[in-house]
Parts: structure tokens; sequence; C-alpha cells
């Protein structure tokens, strides 16, 4: 391919973590060639400036060195030259994240926004990768899993692949080591399951089953006619680690990490909590096909790598994907109603428990993301409302009011189906729809064409204002009840801790609290509670006995300097906090099944 952009990438140097990038421009500008490496990557909305893993870079031309300027953090500018212009770089690859890159003796991860930098003004050219198999002997079986297209590559070898331009080519990560694979078809588009780290007794094959399964639920949601898949093939690629949990979403792929204890035993049927929530992420990820990866707000419509693009819509794109992602758990069968409850209980009690909700509405949440969300601190459950659980909440009370006013005729199936028709199907086609994203504006008029009702101030309600959501009420035509599932008034301090070692320390202080009004605050180690000392283990039980309204005296330390404080007990729990689901099996049966039965999927 003559006119194309062209790296190499060589795992070179396992123990110390090396790449080494080889990039080809063979029309460099006659200006000087400008080249730059993403501050963020898609999908992770804060600033990471991966250039700073640049660890040396050098250029040439015909055999000569050719001057390279830093022009700022990421952005270099070589010498007015004649081309080809060949640059090399090393790249420190030690994050063990789905976001950066990681290497050692062991595996090889990286995404093109860690390791490729981007010839300006050339981005619209076909990109070509060698990726090249370490030299180590222990490598020789070390196999590649990528849903980036081969050129001169056998499915899982070493050898060239291709991306259609620069936006393609940073959006399939790539993994390379002796990882465990599994293949399955999904309405006939082939998906890769791939493990990499050590799980003994995986059982790759009730894993290819059950995700099959969501796999299929989700095409045929978004195209219940043709079946018909958004792209050529996919990978579900998994780092299982000793305690972890993350995700990142691509065009035609998720790179995930995971607890080993997550991921299924073989001869143990039961789905265990680990495994349901290895499950939902993997079908959070998948939803992202559709929804972000090609229906996309429009500041999206293209990327600006080099800044913050501020949306005010990750409600809608990461909010309606975590509603859906556990829903396709229990119309795919893979969970039961009950199931289903208990998890939807959780995150209405999670999004409950925090003040934030009260002074933030979840489009400022996402506008202010890269600042907030991305970068929680101690007081982020006081100060943040997360975009994730009560945008999830959001899709569920547009849902269930959508599907309650048109009697089961019209539901947030349709809205996606007609966000995925006008925006996402040809986003990366060449058609006149071609890179248009969704503007705030278009969504709720959307909401209102498709359901035939209008929903627009309600909606506007629920995303730009603080007030909690009628879910009681909305609920109730589905024959679901929610009940206040407090056991008895046990006393608590009202906080979040973490255990360092022995202590107790206070992670996060909820505003209006016991610990709040006795003057405690998050990153105090609590000493004794009425001269009974606090370990990391014996909190709880020291509360157990005490009632509430009983005055203590609490000792902690504030660094290094201990204090004492009275406090007056409360109850720990709210009701609105402590909320379970109940069903009547009769009541509503119809309305019901279609929100969760496999009616129109
Ligand atoms: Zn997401």
């Amino acid at each position: 391919m003559k006119k194309a952009i062209h790296y190499t990438i060589v795992p070179k140097d396992l123990a110390g973590h090396l790449f080494e990038v080889t990039l080809t421009v063979a029309a460099p500008d006659a200006g000087g060639q400008v080249f730059s490496l993403p501050a963020w990557i898609p999908g992770s909305y804060m600033i990471r400036e991966f250039a700073r893993n640049i660890v040396q870079i050098r250029a040439e031309a015909q055999g000569a060195a050719v001057l390279l300027q830093k022009r700022d953090k990421h952005t270099w500018q070589a010498a007015p030259c004649a081309g080809p212009l060949i640059l090399h770089y090393e790249v420190y690859a030690w994050d063990l994240s789905v976001r950066a890159a990681h290497l050692d003796q062991t595996h090889g991860f990286f995404n093109g926004t860690s390791v490729f930098l981007s010839v300006h003004d050339q981005e619209h050219l076909p990109h070509v990768v060698d990726i090249q198999r370490p030299q180590a002997e222990a490598c020789s079986s070390w196999r590649v899993a990528t849903s980036l297209p081969e050129l001169k590559a056998k499915r899982h070898g070493f050898g060239t692949y291709v991306a259609a331009d620069y936006d393609e080519l940073i959006d399939h990560p790539v993994e390379m080591g002796d990882f465990a694979l599994a293949t399955f078809k999904a309405h006939g588009v082939p998906h890769d399951i791939v493990i990499t780290g050590r799980v003994p007794n995986l059982d790759l094959p009730r894993l290819a089953a059950d995700l099959k399964k969501v796999c299929e639920a989700q095409i045929a949601l978004f195209e219940p006619q043709s079946r018909h898949a958004p792209m050529r093939r996919y990978v579900f690629m998994t780092l299982a680690v000793g305690d972890g949990y993350g995700g990142l979403e691509h065009r035609a792929s998720t790179a995930l990490i995971c607890s080993r204890a997550d991921l299924p035993v073989l001869g143990k049927k039961d789905i265990s909590d680990g495994y349901r929530t290895y499950l939902g992420l993997c079908s959070h990820e998948y939803f992202h096909t559709w929804n972000v990866k090609r229906i996309k707000p429009a500041v999206f419509a293209p990327y600006n790598l080099r800044l913050e693009n501020y949306t005010s819509l990750l409600w809608l794109f990461e909010g309606f994907t975590s509603y859906y992602d556990d829903l396709m758990l229990v119309r795919s069968g893979l969970i039961d109603e009950k199931d289903y409850f208990k998890l939807l209980a959780k995150t209405i009690n999670g999004v409950a428990r925090g003040s934030g909700r009260t002074k933030q509405s979840v489009a400022e949440s996402s506008f202010d993301a890269w600042v907030k969300y991305y970068r929680q601190d101690e007081n982020a459950p006081n100060a943040v409302v997360s975009y994730y659980t009560k945008g999830s909440l959001i899709g569920l009370a547009l849902d269930l009011t959508i599907r309650s006013q048109t009697r089961g005729k019209k539901s947030l199936d349709d809205v996606m189906r007609a966000l995925w028709q006008r925006y996402g199907r040809d986003f990366y086609g060449d058609g006149p729809d071609a890179g248009r994203g969704i503007t705030e504006a278009a969504v709720e008029a959307l909401v209102d064409e498709v359901s035939g009702l209008s929903l627009r101030r309600a909606l506007r309600r629920f995303v730009s204002g603080t007030d909690d959501l009628p879910l009681a009420k909305l609920l109730a035509p589905f024959g679901v009840t929610l009940v206040d599932g407090r056991k008895d008034a046990r006393p608590g301090l009202g906080v979040r801790i973490t255990k360092e070692g022995n202590d107790c320390r206070l992670a996060n202080v909820h505003e209006d609290s016991v610990a709040h009004r006795a003057g405690l605050s998050a990153g105090d180690v609590l000493a004794a509670i009425d001269g009974l000392r606090v370990t990391a283990s014996n909190l709880d039980t020291l509360l157990a006995r005490l009632r509430v309204g009983d005055t203590v005296t609490i000792h902690a330390f504030r660094r290094d300097e201990l204090f004492s404080v009275a406090a007056t007990l409360a109850a720990d729990d709210t009701p609105q906090a402590s909320l379970t689901m109940e069903a009547k099996p009769a009541a509503a049966a119809r309305l019901r099944a279609g929100w969760l039965g496999r009616g129109k999927v």
C-alpha cells in the first residue's frame, strides 16, 4: 500500500516494559511534519497525556538524522525534509488498565492512543501496522488478538494489519500472549473471547454460550428484521487479575479487566455474583458497539483528541447503556426476574445514598466528567451524581413511562432503534448520515416523535433537574412495588470505611451524617468508641451493641494527632436508600413480560 502511513511495533524489552515503534511517512509535510499522541482515549473522559510515556524519539530521512522539535506536551515537529521520513521511538508500557499499554514476560497489550503518533493532515490515509513477535524464545507460542483487519497476517497471528484511517487505527486495541481463546458466532458474526492471566479450570464453553445469548439479543434489539451486526467480527479481550474491574468499549472489540474469581469454573453451574457482574460488564461494553461507538454525541463526531470534548449527554450514552446491560441479561434468560430486581434495587439505593444527587444533574455530571466523575475525591458522594447509575434509572423511568402510556405498544427499545437508524447505522459509511452525531435537542424531539407522547418536559426535568425520580409511581403499573427494606434501626456513623492493615480509616463522610455532625472527616482513623478500640474489622460489632439516640465519645487520629468528639448515634439507613423490589406474579403480567421478557428480542 503506497499511500499509507506505516508503523512497526515490536515488544522490545519485556522486563523493561518497552515497545519500540517505527513510523514511516512517505510524503512528509514540506513545511515540517507534525506528529502528536492523543491526550485522552475515547470512552474514558479524562486527560491522561499518553505522550509522557514516550521515552526517547528520533527522526531520520535518506539515512541522515532529522531534527525533531517538541511543540507542546503531546506534539513534535520534524525539520522540513524529503520523504520518506522515519520516526523511531520507545513507549514505556506499564499501566495495568484497559486504557493504556502494558508489557511484560506474560503478555503485551496496547491501545493505539498510547503507541501510535498521529501524522497531522494525513490522518485520513490508510494506516498499516506490522505487529512483530518478541525475540525471546519463550514468546514463540504467543498469538495476537485484535479486531483490526488483517492485511498480511493469519487470524491470531503476528504480521501486518490495516485500518482505513487514524480514527479506526486507535479504536482496535491489541493483545498478545499465550491467552485462552474461544470463538462463537452471534447471528453469523464471529466473536472471540480472549482471556489473559492464570485462570485454573476456566469454563470457556459456558462463557461462550452465555455471551452468545447476550450478543444475539442485542443484535436483534437494534436490527429485529435483518439481525445484522454492525461489525464483521468482534473480540472480547479480558485480563484476569487477583482483584480488578473495568472495561473500555471500541467499535469491534472491548478491553476488559476482571477478578479471576468472577470467571466461571468448570463443573459449577450456578451463577455467582461475580460471574453475573462480569456478564453485566461484557453486556455493557457490547451495547456500546451501537450506543456511543456509532450513535454519538455531536461533539464526538469527530473526536478532538488534544483536549476535553464536552457533552451533556453521557446520561444517554453511559446511563442508557447501563440500563440495558443488566436488562439484556434478564431478557436473554441468563438471570431471572428476581435477580434483576435485586440489581435494580441496588442501583436505586446507590443513587439515593449520595447527597450529590441533590446538587448536580446528570447533564451537569456529564459535562464535568473530565474534572469530577473521573477525578473523584473523598467528597464525591456529597458533590457528584453518577451519570451511569442515575442515567440508568432515567432510562428505566423513560422506558416504563412509554410502555405504560402506550399500553405496551412502544418502549425505549423503539427510541434506541430510531437513534440507530438515523445516526448510528451509517456513521462509518459514506452516505449523507456518515459522521453525524446527535445534539441534546434532537434527543428530546426524537423521544416524543417515536413514542407519540409528549415527554419532553418530563425528560428535561429528569436530566437537568435534581429531584428524585418517581420510580415507585412508574413501577406500579408493572405490578412492582418498592418496599422499605430496613430490618431494624441500626445505629451507624454514615461513613464508608477502608481497611488499612488493622486501621479503620474513613473513606467518605456523608453529608449530615452522625460522623459529619460530630466533626469527623474523611481521612480520619478511628481509634476508639467509648473507650473500646476500633479496628478494621470490628466497627459494626461495636455499633451493634449501641442504640439509636446514644451519645458516645469517639477517639480518632487526624494525621498523627489524636482528638475526641461526642457523637449522637442515628439510624444508618434512610428509607430511600434501603429499598427492595417486590413483584406480584399475576399483576400486570403482560406489561412486565414486554419489559423483561423476550417479547421483542
Ligand atoms: Zn460504558
